[in-house]
């Protein structure tokens, strides 16, 4: 019997990984070789649906936490709170809809059906535009268009766990370890820890530091009871993306109180992205907000080649007619998703070096490693049938 133990130590770049600052990662390199982990456009999210299924986002339907879906969306009675947009302290909006998120907006989740659902910081004019893109977890069946691993491995009626360090605890997750069924062929074990402290401290801090040397560590734990428990198990570790230091913050009052907006034209604002809908044929407007959006933070619209290519062509307008790509350094904030402003962030384009993180003993293509290579090398391990994609395509 094969058996795979996959860990994900998320945002560890590349280059974080020397004899020095992460002693563990960098002994199993030098044994098991590394390459390069190209992330894809996107947010954790989207990343981790890539990861679990092979596809891109434009194969899995699922980009963003949050769409434009107006009639469907079971927010829109919030936009009844329009008049709140004006209070002059974000901090304070920001307040207001975190504990809505936490109190009538559950039970809005519950009537209609949403495993999640919040406000995060969707401007309340607009909340009779968005919607949730997912209504349960993604990793349910059928919430994306391609079947995960985990779904193929169940299908199969073969043992596997999914342990998440954001959720147990680094010491729950390692008893969890220890009391694995003997049967289990798939562990998948996800560590927060470097990611969070990027964005919070910054990549420079001593506290980053210290938080890549424990989770260095906790990946040695992780590895060698999951080999004491399951002997033979293979091992491959990876990040999902590298962090770029946010050297400039940008802001856009102008959108946020445009008298067009959202019922002439809408915008979503990710930390690193402006998205765009316009909902008439007004070039004046188009053009008006265009500019807006290049003015004020060194970046991009992406031509629609360039949105193939990145795997972002949906047929859809769910996550936007126009993408507005930001240069690496530069963060937006206040957004539509952040609450502390960020300190370092990923999601800027995955060829910038800074953006790739790190896969130790994985196939690679010149020095690289694609995130949708993860689920087609676990299946071949672990000997699953080719993919339906794969028959398909
Ligand atoms: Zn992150």
């Amino acid at each position: 019997m094969s058996r795979l133990l996959y860990v994900l130590v998320d945002a560890v770049r590349h280059d974080y990984v020397t004899g020095e600052r992460t002693p563990y990662l960098a002994s199993v390199a030098a044994k098991h070789g590394r390459s390069r982990m190209r992330p894809l456009l996107g947010y954790s999210d989207s990343i981790r649906a890539a990861i679990f299924t092979g596809a891109y986002p434009d194969e899995t339907g699922y980009w963003m936490e949050y769409c434009l879906r107006p009639d469907e969306t079971p927010l829109a009675p919030y936009a009844r709170l329009a008049a709140l947009d004006a209070l002059p302290w974000d901090f304070a909006r920001r307040g207001v809809k975190f504990v809505l998120s936490q109190t009538l907006v559950r039970r809005t989740a519950t009537t209609h059906g949403y495993k999640h659902l919040s406000l995060r910081h969707l401007p309340f004019r607009s909340l009779d535009q968005f919607d949730w893109t997912l209504r349960r977890d993604m990793s349910e069946p059928g919430q994306l268009a391609v079947p995960s691993l985990f779904d193929r491995l169940s299908d199969a009626g073969r043992g596997w766990a999914y342990l998440d360090a954001a959720k147990l605890g680094a010491k729950t997750l390692l008893r969890r370890i220890d009391e694995l069924p003997t049967d289990t062929e798939f562990v998948f074990v996800y560590l927060h820890h470097v990611d969070m402290a990027s964005h919070l401290f910054g990549i420079s801090s001593r506290l980053f530091e210290r938080t890549l040397h424990r989770t260095d560590a906790l990946t040695n734990e992780v590895v060698e009871r999951a080999t004491r428990r399951l002997p033979g198990i293979e091992t491959a570790i990876f990040s999902d993306h590298g962090m770029s230091p946010v050297d400039h913050v940008v802001s856009y009052p102008g959108l946020w109180r445009h008298a067009g907006f959202p019922h002439r034209f809408c915008f979503a604002l990710d930390a690193t992205m402006v998205r765009l809908w316009f909902h008439d044929d007004d070039a004046q407007l188009r053009d008006e907000i265009r500019a807006t959006v290049a003015a004020a933070a060194p970046g991009r619209f992406l031509q629609r080649e360039e949105i193939i290519e990145l795997h972002l062509d949906f047929g859809t307008r769910l996550y936007g007619d126009e993408i507005y790509l930001l240069e690496p350094r530069t963060a937006i904030f206040p957004n539509f998703h952040s609450l502390l402003k960020p300190k370092a962030m990923h999601a800027y384009h995955p060829d910038d070096l800074e953006q790739q993180g790190i896969a130790i003993g994985l196939p690679s293509v010149d020095g690289v490693t694609n995130l949708v290579d993860l689920a087609p090398n676990a299946a071949r391990i672990l000997g699953l049938e080719a993919t339906p994609l794969a028959l398909a395509g």
